[in-house]
């Protein structure tokens, strides 16, 4: 494995390889890097001749100071997890290397990013746009693996890719949880004791919701999400719970209205800010 800092490097590094006809697989991540971020790169090592894995903490996507400021970084551990996951490529640039002038894009994402996350955090697709398209340009690869974690990112993720006119598919992989069903995050070590306890509530929850579905409507399921989560206030507080189009991200009102359903939240648990999702129909 080498550790590549500098983006002409990276660019070298990649163009030489595509060269000799090889195939590219690239996993974006932010670092602090667990099981969830691991398994992407897994399917990536099947998947691909060479693997590369970019470690960035994307300030342009953080519309939260505190957020950004906190975020885990943990370079030595994530190096030595990406060696035995058979990472060929790490690529760990400074802030400086990445923007070394702000970048004013833009992104027509459409409706896609205005709901859910989108309305909840300004700015926030804008600069994951940003910060991915820069790594397709450099790297680019024939596949992309993304977490079905941040269910809604693939989706501007995939509009992205239509309107830049990038070549390449991306890979949706499944949610990896802890054995109590929390679905396994970076920020999770911010959880207190008391919040970590708590917090596989939300998977439980939402799993109870597909049997409680299937003789209630969307809107009882939701109430019935967000009651029986927010029944451990003040520890647990629903920021939002949407049942949506698994691929317009569009709020669905009843169950005939899609084949791809699925149920996306965000509670603060102990301060902390936690997404999960689960599918309905698939
Ligand atoms: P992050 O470092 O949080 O930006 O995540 C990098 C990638 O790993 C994103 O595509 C995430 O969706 C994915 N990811 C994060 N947590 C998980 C998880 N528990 N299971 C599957 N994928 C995940």
């Amino acid at each position: 494995m080498i550790v590549i800092n500098k983006v002409n490097e990276l660019e070298k590094a990649v163009d030489a390889l595509k060269h000799e006809g090889k195939s590219i697989g690239l996993v974006p991540t932010m670092g602090a890097l667990h099981e969830g971020h691991l398994s992407l790169v897994e399917r990536c090592r099947k998947e691909n001749d060479v693997v590369v894995v970019s470690v960035f903490v994307n300030p342009t996507q953080f519309n939260n100071k505190e957020d950004l400021r906190t975020y885990p970084r943990t370079e030595e551990a994530d190096k030595k997890l990406l060696q035995c996951a058979g990472c060929d490529i790490v690529f760990m640039p400074t802030v400086e290397e990445i923007y070394p002038e702000p970048d004013n894009r833009i992104f027509n994402l459409g409706r896609v990013a205005e709901v859910m996350e989108g309305a909840m955090r300004p700015g926030h697709f804008n600069g994951v746009a940003q910060i991915v398209s820069k790594l397709f340009m450099m790297v680019k690869p024939d596949r992309a693996y993304f977490g079905e974690k941040d269910f809604q990112q693939i989706a501007v993720i995939r509009q992205m890719v239509k309107t830049e006119g990038f070549n390449l598919q991306i890979v949706p992989c499944p949610i990896v949880r802890e054995a109590d069903g929390l679905a396994k995050s970076s920020r999770n070590v911010r959880l207190s004791g008391e919040a970590r306890n708590a917090a596989p509530r939300i998977y439980r929850t939402l799993h109870e919701s597909i049997e409680f579905a299937k003789s209630h409507t969307v809107d009882e399921t939701i109430k019935f999400v967000t009651d029986t989560i927010n029944s451990q206030q003040p520890l647990m507080e629903v920021e939002y719970y949407q049942i949506v189009d698994g691929l317009s991200m569009m709020p669905v009102s009843s169950w005939d209205e899609s084949n791809y359903i699925v149920g996306c939240i965000t509670v603060y648990c102990g301060g902390v800010r936690l997404i999960d999702n689960i599918a309905y129909k698939k």
